[in-house]
């Protein structure tokens, strides 16, 4: 499965990556059967081979407290 590069930040507390941007770096996997490969063998547009990409994440900060949505989460009354 193909990926594209974004970075973001990490956030330890929860364990969520936050994504800042995508680079439009792509990692090609060079598979016949995926759609978004350069390797891919289909001329259909709608053959049933996966067309999303993955996210390879690249971490820019790394924080060691949840990050924004998980802390406003917390503070909800429960
Ligand atoms: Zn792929
Ligand atoms: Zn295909
Ligand atoms: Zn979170």
């Amino acid at each position: 499965m193909c990926e594209l590069e974004v970075f973001g930040d990490y956030y330890r507390g929860c364990g969520h990556f936050i994504r800042s941007y995508y680079s439009g770096e792509k990692f090609d996997c060079n598979s016949q059967t995926c759609g978004i490969s350069s390797a891919h063998i289909h001329k259909a547009p709608n053959c049933r081979c996966n067309k999303t990409p993955y996210d390879h994440q690249r971490v820019v900060n790394m924080f060691h407290t949840p990050c924004d949505e998980c802390r406003s989460f917390d503070r909800l009354p429960r």
